[in-house]
């Protein structure tokens, strides 16, 4: 069994309490095991990064720059199996997880090229022989905390800026999904990232998470993850006045008007839904149905849904692998059970074993639901998808914003005035016309409103927001 410890200054540091990262597809693999921290182990990686950070809030962005490319190069050239490591321990199928990996790779190179572009702002004064200089520096030693469905592409788009910008880094994974995270920190490690500047500490988050929170030399928290976690971090980060970054769940309608083209509102929905095992926080969990076409969208979705391929995620013909472990998957089973409670009428949504032992799930769809049922008002985080009829768009569009969360919302119409409307009248951070409200750009804002996130957005050049701090500087030069 391959023992993985943290990456704390230039040592791999073990400490101690191994625990084994599982195979959703099939527990009897077990993909290696991995050593988690505690609060001793984020002092020494807090320790490491105050050394290094002087040096490397000083470095040429020259430096900063040919470290992210030669990552980025690194993950590309070995994509294959980097994405069968996160096949193997987060469940999606391997096209999903060679693809996420490529998305990693290229997240790292675009902040490559945004090390060399930093920009600041040089004005006239108001008052005469002063010049005005506004620029940009780090923030300082920066923490970052990760969820598991994204266990490469997260970790990348929050390391990729913080280190671009000046900052240095103590990542916590999720504790179900380290491999990703941890192969990261060799690639880092190996392509010359000065020691104590990037820092890895495995391990709970009641334990490892909480000591990064409230660290006091950790001046800002990027947090990815469930509602309840990010609350709670919000608030410790209030409480201390940290700079704070949250990315949580979401609920996020998929409305489908009369005149939507089924042929594209179809695969629409079901990728949205479904891809992923529905584990993505801007998974079309709410389909918002106008009646015209109710019945007939219901009947394809559901023939192309009953038709997708379970299985293992390594295996070519899957189209759905399983669910990311037994937690999450009795959650599933739970709202499945509580659908036909509400009175719902359930299409698939069994527990499903083969000849693998792993965490296998049909997916689900609700039919006949409405907008105040539970099923509706709280994220599943499963292959589940409700459909709502609605009479008409002001009545979808009212049923859409209708939710705590406002991460992404969709429209499948060919009507450019309902389009443009809804485009508007959405109240979501990223809207989608004709697409999947997953499955994003990495060059362009991430992030939402409302209950899904809080702080500034995350990819692109708008995470210059959060990674940096600004600085007027007024020089007399009469
Ligand atoms: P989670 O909140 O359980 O865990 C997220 C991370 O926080 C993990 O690393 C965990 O160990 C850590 N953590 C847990 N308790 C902590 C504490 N007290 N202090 C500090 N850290 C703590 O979430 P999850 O189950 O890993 O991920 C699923 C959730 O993530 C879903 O709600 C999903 O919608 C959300 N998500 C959101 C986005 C987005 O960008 N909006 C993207 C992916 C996932």
């Amino acid at each position: 069994m391959t023992k993985h410890d943290n990456l704390i200054g230039a040592e791999w540091v073990s400490f101690g309490n191994y625990q084994d990262n599982i195979n959703p597809s099939d527990i009897s693999d077990v993909i290696g095991t991995y050593s988690y921290g505690d609060a001793s182990s984020v002092e020494a990686a807090v320790e490491a990064a105050k050394s290094a950070f002087p040096a490397w809030r000083d470095a040429s962005p020259q430096l900063r720059h040919d470290v992210l490319d030669a990552v980025g190069n690194t993950i590309a050239s070995r994509k294959d199996e980097i994405g069968r490591l996160l096949s193997r321990e987060e469940g999606k199928t391997l096209a999903e997880g060679i693809g996420e990996t490529m998305r990693a790779s290229q997240v790292f190179k675009f902040f490559a090229g945004e090390a060399l572009r930093q920009v600041g702002d040089l004005q006239a004064s108001v008052r005469p022989d002063i010049e005005v200089e506004v620029t940009r520096e780090p923030v300082g030693i920066v923490g970052l905390i990760t969820p598991w469905n994204f266990p490469i592409a997260i970790p990348a788009w929050k390391i990729a800026p913080a280190l671009a910008y000046g900052n240095c880094v103590i990542i916590k994974p999720a504790d179900l999904t380290p491999g990703c995270a941890h192969v990261i920190a060799e690639i880092l490690h190996e392509c010359g990232c000065p020691p104590g500047v990037f820092n890895l500490v495995m391990g709970r988050g009641s334990v490892v998470g909480e000591a990064i929170v409230t660290h006091p030399d950790i001046s800002a928290i990027s947090f990815t993850g469930s509602v309840a976690t990010g609350h709670r971090i919000a608030e410790t980060c209030g409480r201390l006045r940290k700079k704070v970054q949250l990315e949580m769940g979401g609920k996020n309608p998929m409305v489908v008007l009369n005149d939507a083209d089924l042929s594209v509102a179809v695969p629409a929905c079901v990728n949205g839904t479904f891809f992923s095992t529905g584990q993505r926080c801007t998974a079309s969990s709410r389909l918002v149905v106008e009646a015209g076409i109710h019945d007939e969208f219901v009947e394809a979705v559901s023939k192309a849904m009953q038709s997708l391929k379970i299985g293992d995620a390594l295996d070519q013909a899957t189209q759905i692998g399983p669910v990311v472990d037994a937690t999450q998957l009795n959650s599933n089973l739970d709202y499945v059970d509580l659908a036909k409670t509400e009175a719902a009428e359930v299409i698939g949504g069994e527990r499903l074993e083969l000849a693998a032992k792993g965490f296998y799930q049909a997916p689900a769809l609700f039919v006949g639901t409405s907008n105040d049922m539970r099923i509706n008002r709280e994220e599943i985080f499963g292959p589940c998808g409700s459909v709502i009829k609605v009479a008409d768009f002001d009545e979808a569009v009212a049923v859409a914003n209708d939710t705590e969360f406002g991460l992404s919302a969709g429209i499948c119409t060919q009507s450019l005035k309902h389009a443009r409307a809804f485009k508007r009248q959405a109240a979501a951070g990223m809207v989608m016309v004709n697409l999947p409200t997953a499955g994003v750009d990495y060059h362009v804002p991430f992030g939402g409103r409302k209950g899904s996130s809080f702080g500034a957005r995350e990819q692109g050049r708008y995470a210059v927001e959060f990674y940096t701090t600004v600085k007027t500087s007024y020089v007399f030069a009469g």
